[in-house]
């Protein structure tokens, strides 16, 4: 039995599991520095990127809503507008 040596699932019989066996002929394929570029480029953010992602979540959210009548925030106003 092995560990995978890059996501560590046990494995019987590879030193790789079916997926990283795919991101390893990756790898080989354009080559160590490229894909970490890549990889750096695509999932990680910084702190601007972060932000955008954080006003488009919240636009989102806002917009879900308004389109949902029977959602919490519709439920409180109309309550809200009865007691005054
Ligand atoms: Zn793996």
């Amino acid at each position: 039995m092995f560990e995978c040596r890059i996501c560590g699932e046990t494995q019987y019989y590879q030193y790789y599991c079916e997926d990283c066996s795919i991101i390893r002929r990756i790898l080989l394929t354009y080559g160590r520095e490229e894909v970490k570029e890549i990889l750096e480029r695509v999932c990680l953010r910084n702190k601007k990127q972060m932000n955008y992602k954080i006003n488009d979540i919240k636009k989102e959210k806002d917009q879900a809503e308004q389109a949902e009548p029977n959602s919490d925030e519709t439920y409180k106003k109309k309550n809200a507008i009865k007691t005054q």
